[in-house]
């Protein structure tokens, strides 16, 4: 009964897209730790990416939202900085859902996600949020956004 609750909200939160980039999930961009059951409640422990990352708390109140919406009350959000957030963490799958964003997924090598072209230049260290850099491809001239490597 409680694994078959988890499973659903690991479904549930599947559905929940990352507010900057709608097209991944939280679960898939690697902030949720686990979902465990303990004295009644499910703990949905969370690693927020960036610190001071404005999404954070966008996507928590998404998660409340979305949970409640489907009729699970008995549930906290449990905030958790140990280990840290890390790109590693984010599968090859998103990296590629990213890519087709247009967005270059965190890398060694910045390539452009327009035409895979590795002669790329930085614009700019801070993109439309913190997380990313703004850079130009030399061989397409497109500006793209880059998701950075922490
Ligand atoms: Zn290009």
């Amino acid at each position: 009964m409680q694994s078959g609750k988890i499973k659903k909200i690991w479904e549930l939160l599947n559905t929940v897209p990352d507010p900057e980039i709608p097209v991944i999930s939280v679960v898939e961009l690697g902030v949720i730790r686990d979902v465990i059951f303990s004295e009644n409640s499910y703990v949905i422990s969370i690693t927020p990416t960036y610190s001071g990352c404005p999404a954070v708390k966008a996507f928590q109140d998404d998660i409340k939202v979305c949970l409640k919406d489907n009729d699970i009350e008995n549930f906290e959000l449990k905030i958790v900085y140990s280990p840290a957030w890390t790109t590693n963490w984010m599968t090859k799958k998103t990296k590629q859902k990213l890519k087709k964003y247009g967005i270059a997924p965190p890398s060694d090598t910045v390539i452009c996600p327009q035409c895979d072209s590795e002669k790329t230049e930085l614009i700019s260290e801070f993109g439309a949020t913190a997380c990313k850099a703004l850079y130009k491809c030399s061989d397409c001239l497109e500006p793209f956004e880059f998701f950075k490597c922490i």
